[in-house]
């Protein structure tokens, strides 16, 4: 299919000015939006081996966006021998780190160059906001990239602290190949976040994008080669789980899983690990995260803003998303009322809308999902005080209202359960004891907020909540600087930081005799 870039140099030309284009310039654009749904194996795009496809939709109107590549067993082992050729190699995992760091800079320049049609792709595909994508996804993931190879050659390795006869190092490795399974909900930005430290390592990266949302992850591996990198580092498998999927996860020739999902996935993809060849398996998986307001907060304005969009930002669909708002009895209707009040800034309107803050649920599957929750919510006594229904139908595409139940318990199926949409538990409690046993009483630990003026009690908040990320006064806040991954069944492992190169590294001890000494360090040691 042809390379939509010349279509673009109009637009790069623009850049800066894109946020004042109009909803119908947006509209243009995506209709002269020219879709590859190609495979990419070792360096070419290419159609799967058997033939196989599928249709890419878009939940934004249920248009056919693209036929695409449903990769099997057959292309996981042509892209797996490819891989582990180019490692053995060492044209990139021997690259001295300068070398890669020029490269992953080009690689990161050319998203940039190319970063408002990725945007259009990515709004199409799975439906969020053109803002969104535009001023989170895209920069997010272009800075991903960026920060990895801005770090990889400022990491340095250890030497033990031996005897003078002895020298000891501790020197980390690339792991070899590594296969990085993704979701559909933040599709570059989540394969940005594996990509970015695994290839800095200096790994070969097999990149399987989820069925819903394939488009950008086929699109960057085209940029990636243009920017230098050798053919077999970057490969990308569209197609789906039980297929690809599967045959990576259980290949004897993949030696680590980078995989963000869902916990029943994850715990899937660890049987699969331990059924072949024990790879490593890394996990970022689902989430049910409480949003505490205390009575205290300075601000119940700024918390009710930020509750409504913790909930509702991206449709809802948000691993952290604050799914479960607990608030102090004393202030529970009040504060109640004030999140309602919100909602009017989350209606969902057209994705490519510049002024939507909402957009399209990922597909009918995933707006069913939504929708019988809802009805489990009513069904289990939850008090429907907003939304509640499918809206927009008539588009052809699939939107729900924002939707809040209030006088929730955290028994009810709706407070245990990943939903994954827009919609809200808003849960009272009596003190502090009560809201840390409320928030640390579910099965996930990925993220926690708390609102309160009071230090100490915020302090003491954050170290009792099981999660992985902690925020005090604010949500969905950090940056790369700041590793972000789960506690308890939200997974294992860290993404972003420095940290997130434990994940794509063997740690590896070299110890070496330098011969005999009679030295006064050998004799007290
Ligand atoms: P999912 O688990 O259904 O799918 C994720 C990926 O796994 C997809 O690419 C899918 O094709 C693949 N897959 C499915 N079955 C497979 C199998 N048997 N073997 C190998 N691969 C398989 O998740 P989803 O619906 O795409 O995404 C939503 C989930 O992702 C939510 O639970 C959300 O919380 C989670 N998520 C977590 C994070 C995080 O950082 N913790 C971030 C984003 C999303």
């Amino acid at each position: 299919m042809a390379d939509a870039s010349h279509t673009f140099t109009q637009w790069q030309l623009t850049h800066g000015q894109f946020t004042q284009w109009q909803f119908t310039q947006w509209q243009e654009q995506a209709d002269a939006l020219s879709i590859n749904g190609l495979a990419f194996i070792h360096g070419e795009y290419t159609h799967a081996q058997g033939r196989e496809t599928f249709e890419c939709r878009s939940p934004i109107d249920g248009r056919v966006l693209a036929i695409v590549a449903s990769c099997q067993q057959d292309d996981a082992d042509n892209a797996v021998i490819a891989a582990r050729r180019v490692f053995e190699g060492g044209d990139w995992s021997r690259m001295p780190p300068r070398g890669r760091k020029d490269v992953l800079l080009r690689f990161a320049d050319l998203m940039e160059q190319h970063s408002l049609e990725l945007a259009l792709l990515e709004t199409l595909d799975m439906g969020k906001t053109i803002s969104n994508s535009i001023g989170d996804d895209i920069p997010g993931s272009i800075g991903a990239i960026r920060w990895y190879a801005e770090a990889l050659d400022k990491v340095y390795d250890e030497i033990a602290p031996t005897p003078d006869s002895e020298l000891g190092l501790v020197t980390r490795e690339p792991i070899g190949v590594v296969a990085a399974i993704v979701p559909w909900n933040f599709p570059l930005s989540m394969a940005s976040w594996k990509l970015g430290p695994a290839l800095a390592a200096g790994n070969s990266v097999i990149l399987k994008p989820s069925e819903k949302s394939p488009l950008t992850a086929i699109r960057i591996a085209g940029l990636a080669k243009e920017a230098g990198l050798p053919d077999g580092v970057l490969q990308v498998l569209p197609g789906f789980g039980h297929t690809v999927g599967r045959a990576l996860a259980e290949h004897m020739d993949v030696d680590c899983l980078a995989f963000t999902g869902s916990t029943r996935v994850a715990k899937q993809l660890m049987i699969y690990a331990g059924e072949s060849n024990m790879k490593r398996v890394w996990l970022e998986a689902g989430g049910k995260s409480p949003n505490i307001v205390f009575a205290d907060a300075e601000d119940l304005e700024q918390a009710a803003k930020t509750a409504a969009m913790a909930i509702f930002y991206n449709q809802g669909e948000v691993c952290t998303a604050g799914s479960r708002l607990l608030v102090e009895q004393t202030i529970y209707d009040q504060f109640l009322q004030m999140v309602v009040d919100e909602v009017r800034n989350w209606k969902p309107g057209h994705p490519l809308d510049p002024e939507s803050k909402a957009g399209a649920i990922v597909d009918d599957v995933q707006l069913k999902n939504v929708l019988d929750y809802i009805e489990i919510g009513k069904g289990e006594g939850a008090q429907l005080v907003e939304g509640g229904c499918r809206i927009n139908e008539e588009s052809g595409g699939y939107y729900v209202q924002p939707t809040i139940f209030a006088n929730v318990n955290n028994t009810m199926r709706i407070a245990r359960e990943e939903i994954f949409g827009p919609v809200l538990s808003v849960i009272p409690f009596t003190d502090e004891d009560d809201a840390i046993r409320i928030a640390n009483d579910t099965l996930y630990g990925l993220a926690a907020s708390v609102w309160t003026s009071h230090l100490g009690k915020a302090h003491h908040c954050a170290r009792r909540l099981r999660a992985g990320s902690v925020w005090v006064n604010t949500y969905h806040g950090g940056d790369m600087t700041a590793p972000f991954g789960g506690f308890k069944q939200s997974g294992n492992g860290r993404d972003k930081s420095l940290h997130a190169f434990d994940k794509y590294t063997e740690l590896k001890a070299t110890w070496i005799s330098l011969g005999a000494r009679d030295s006064l360090s050998d004799r007290i040691s």
